[in-house]
């Protein structure tokens, strides 16, 4: 995520995005942005509301085979379901700019992202099931962002 994006999620959240443990800050790109930003929010509600003293830390944040995945220490069930949630979602959300996302593509040879029509025309990558068809014909690297 680039800087400046980054500075915001931190400085908003300051107590649920930590800049220690999150030493590689949020391993994503800019379409996730709104994402975290409102999962922040939820999170914070849950525990303006809760009656215990919420003791948890997320400790990475990064996208994985295309989606994105949050690790935690110590969160209840409510928070871990606010954030299975936006795990969900981030399928929905094409991670390069935040438009509806088309599908996931191969990006890479190992490496996936969801994205939306313009994005995936732009960079010429091809969706995963063309992408895994042709893989042993790859003659070309594709790569986005
Ligand atoms: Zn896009």
């Amino acid at each position: 995520m680039n800087p400046e994006k980054t500075e915001k999620l931190f400085e908003e959240y300051p107590d649920l995005f930590k800049r220690e443990p999150l030493t590689h800050n949020f391993a994503c790109q800019d379409g996730w942005f709104a994402l975290l930003d409102e999962l922040g929010g939820e999170i914070r509600q849950y525990c303006d509301h809760s009656s215990e003293n919420e003791k948890f830390e997320i400790v990475q944040i990064r996208q994985k085979n295309g989606v994105l995945r949050i690790y935690t220490r110590g969160a209840n069930r409510v928070i871990r379901e606010l954030i299975n949630e936006a795990e969900e979602k981030s399928k929905s959300i094409c991670e390069l700019d935040g438009d509806p996302a088309f599908g996931l593509y191969g990006c890479a040879p190992n490496w996936y992202r969801y994205l939306c029509k313009s994005c995936a025309d732009l960079h010429d990558v091809m969706t995963i099931e063309d992408f895994h068809r042709k893989k042993n014909g790859l003659t070309r690297v594709y790569k986005c962002a």
